[in-house]
């Protein structure tokens, strides 16, 4: 039924076990389940409102560098997800950054950081605060910055409701 002229993309990148898919998954089906298949990449397609939605579900996994070169070329806005008792997950949202204003030129790109798993609690193995985070990705990155948990389901629509905030939406032919 829709009369849009493409679909429009959203890509989700970081490092494995962050969540990606359980966010997805929560997104869409509004469950969280404690495994997914972590090494496949799958293309969720819906439309929300007037709007084609796809949504990929990357496992980083790449064989090639190019494959990866080829899902950032096609984004129209990028949530690159760490976990927040994960550290490491946070660096490599900072390397994807580079990785996607490089590959695309200029020294901003549609990016939305999401820290997931976000109903940890210190006790219970968060290692990044959201104040710290905010601070990186808002100030120094301009780039968005979401809180989520797909565990427990809260801010899992703000992720992409500021995903979509930060996409030119395709005008319907009137
Ligand atoms: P992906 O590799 O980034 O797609 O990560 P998955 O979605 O497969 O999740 C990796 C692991 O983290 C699984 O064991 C999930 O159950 C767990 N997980 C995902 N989201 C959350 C969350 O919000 N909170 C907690 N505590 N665990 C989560
Ligand atoms: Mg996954």
């Amino acid at each position: 039924r829709s009369e849009n002229p493409r679909p429009v993309r959203l890509v989700f990148l970081g490092a494995a076990g962050v969540g990606k898919s359980a966010l997805i998954h929560r997104f869409l089906h509004d469950r969280f389940e404690h495994r997914y298949a972590p090494t496949v990449e799958e293309l969720h397609l819906l439309e929300l409102d007037t709007i084609r939605l796809e949504i990929l579900d990357t496992s980083g996994s790449y064989s090639f560098p190019a494959m990866r070169e080829l899902r950032i070329r096609h984004g129209d806005a990028f949530a690159l997800v760490y976990a927040v008792d994960d550290p490491g997950s946070f660096e490599e949202v900072r390397r994807l950054r580079g990785e996607i204003l490089e590959l695309r030129g200029g020294k901003s790109a549609p990016i939305t950081v999401v820290g997931n798993k976000a109903e940890l609690t210190e006790a219970e193995g968060r290692e990044l605060s959201a104040g710290d985070a905010m601070a990186t990705v808002e100030r120094e990155w301009e780039a968005n910055f979401v809180e989520a948990s797909a565990r427990t389901g809260g801010n899992a629509v703000a992720v992409f409701r500021a995903l979509l905030q930060q996409v030119d939406l395709p005008q319907r032919p009137s």
